[in-house]
């Protein structure tokens, strides 16, 4: 059985080739899949009889099942994905006045470790497939339409989700080719058809796949950094390691070379007393003076056992204005869902870890238990 969630216009295409059907059937199941959003491969009432017939015992169309179906006080919605054997992974639908964003997940966990991250701590299981990622937009504009939510874009026939960020749970980079032909449905005509420039992949830096990205799928980017130099960031992104600041920010200038925005977005989690001194903000003006860049400051969101604390609000500020100062654009993140635990780096699903990280975390650091 062919999940269609899985196959971009080129899958499509082999797929239905390999029925001996031409190629305009493609694109044709791919509006019913995308657009029209059914999840009966019979109701596709436009196609020839011999093939709807026999459509049914060759394909499925079916998304992650929904778990747990959130809204917090602001409109934010989590849905909990169920994607077996144990395992669950979020996407969070951020409603705004002229978009409506969705964060969708790439992994279920992630192996990086990153120091402050919720869904770094859990470990890792696995990559998700490709109709496990696009399962999220295509389930998220399902629940929302069939919810009847009005917005201006949604009255001229468009749908509730605008904007794709990928910055659930899961480094993408680290799930390269199922998170490609991912993108690449996002951005089809006759898929969704965002602009590239409304679909933003996060990465903590994986430098090799950075560069895949750029010829396989450009799209607009957020990179976390964190941290003003190498001492630091190795600490709390432990990546950095192997792609240290000045391979990463070589990277970086390249992929603008091909990127459907001129800069780059770089994140920067606000830590109490670690990252956010004055020094830190006038090291990180220095560190970028030459890579096009806006910076997002974002307050850390703590989880149960974090070792962090979120920088005073006056410190981020102060961050910011040095900044601004050094003429970086520079927000601070408003956060958003934190009531549901919705709110960046807060995404904890359900993670089956087969790393054995923690077992192994807790024999290689001195003076830890035994
Ligand atoms: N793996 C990718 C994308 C997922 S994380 C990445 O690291 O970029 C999305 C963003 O949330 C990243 O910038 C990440 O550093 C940040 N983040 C992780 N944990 C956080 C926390 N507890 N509070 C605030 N932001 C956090
Ligand atoms: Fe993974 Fe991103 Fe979390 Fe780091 S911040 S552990 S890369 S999900």
């Amino acid at each position: 059985m062919t999940n269609l969630l899985d196959l971009d216009a080129d899958g499509l295409a082999a797929f239905f080739a390999g029925l001996g059907e031409k190629p305009f059937r493609a694109r044709q199941v791919a509006r019913w899949v995308h657009q029209r959003l059914i999840d009966d491969v019979g109701a596709m009432s436009d196609l020839a009889k011999a093939l709807r017939d026999r459509l049914p015992a060759l394909a499925v169309i079916g998304g992650p099942k929904v778990v747990s179906d959130t809204t917090a006080g602001d409109g934010t919605r989590k849905w909990l994905l169920d994607v077996g054997n144990g395992n669950a992974v979020e996407a969070v639908y951020i409603p705004e006045n002229d978009r409506g964003t969705l964060c969708i997940s790439s992994q279920a966990g992630c192996a990086l470790d990153c120091a402050f991250c919720s869904t770094g701590k859990q470990g890792f299981s696995r990559n998700l497939t490709t109709a496990e990622i696009v399962g999220q937009l295509w389930h998220a504009n399902r629940a929302l339409l069939a919810d009847g939510i009005t917005a201006p874009w949604i009255e001229q026939g468009r749908a509730p989700i605008t904007n794709v960020v990928m910055m659930g749970m899961g480094e993408p980079l680290a799930n390269f080719d199922n998170v490609v032909t991912a993108l690449k449905v996002f951005v089809d005509d006759n898929a969704y058809g965002l602009s590239r420039r409304r679909v933003t992949l996060s990465t903590s830096g994986i430098v090799p796949a950075l560069d895949r990205l750029r010829d396989a799928c450009p799209v607009a980017l957020a990179v976390s950094l964190h941290a003003p130099n190498d001492a630091l960031r190795d600490r709390l992104v432990p990546i950095n390691r192997k792609y240290p600041l000045a391979e990463l920010l070589a990277a970086c200038r390249r992929y603008l070379e091909r990127a459907p925005r001129d800069f780059v977005t770089f994140e920067y989690v606000m830590l109490d007393g670690v990252n956010d001194q004055p020094a830190h903000a006038r090291e990180l003006a220095v560190l970028l003076r030459d890579v096009p860049c806006k910076l997002n400051l974002i307050p850390f969101n703590p989880f149960p056992g974090s070792e962090f604390a979120v920088s005073p609000r006056a410190r981020i500020v102060a961050f910011q204005k040095s900044l601004l100062d050094a003429g970086y654009v520079t927000t601070i993140r408003k956060t958003r869902g934190d009531d549901i635990d919705a709110a960046c780096g807060q995404l904890a699903g359900r993670v089956q870890d087969r790393t054995r990280r923690r077992a192994i975390r807790l024999h290689s650091v001195p003076g830890a238990p035994q």
